[in-house]
């Protein structure tokens, strides 16, 4: 079984080669979107889609980065002794709870308040798992 450095240290790879994939994706649309077409139409239909595809790729890459940092600071936290303690309130994180986002850095109950006071985390979709108890 990983020790939960491995872990991290995995999924940190991971998410930066996925990173690095999008990133890769976005720039291919970009440098697609300047060659053009000489039919009008074909322009307009090409350019909506090339906006929507940038706008998915922000919005991932967002997330993606979003989950850098998060396990990137689960490896400090380890390294100082501190993982599995939640950073808002110093209680045990719940191994379950760990399990299953190893970079979670706030228990269930902390991560709840949390999301009450700033709601547009809430599409992010973390959190809310009612199974750590
Ligand atoms: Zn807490």
């Amino acid at each position: 079984m990983d020790t939960i450095r491995e872990t991290l240290e995995r999924e940190l790879r991971t998410v930066m080669s996925r990173l690095r994939l999008l990133e890769g994706a976005v720039l291919l649309t970009e440098s697609l979107g300047t060659l053009g077409d000489n039919t009008p139409f074909a322009d307009e239909v090409d350019e909506i889609q090339a906006n929507e595809r940038r706008e998915i790729g922000f919005a991932t890459r967002e997330l993606l980065v979003d989950r850098v940092n998060r396990l990137v600071a689960a490896l400090d936290r380890l390294r100082d002794g501190e993982y599995g303690v939640c950073i808002e309130c110093g209680e045990s994180i719940a191994p379950a709870r760990l399990r299953v986002m190893p970079e979670v850095a706030t228990c269930v109950r902390c991560q709840d308040r949390l999301e009450r006071t700033s709601h547009q985390l809430e599409a992010v979709g973390v959190g809310a798992d009612a199974e750590d108890d």
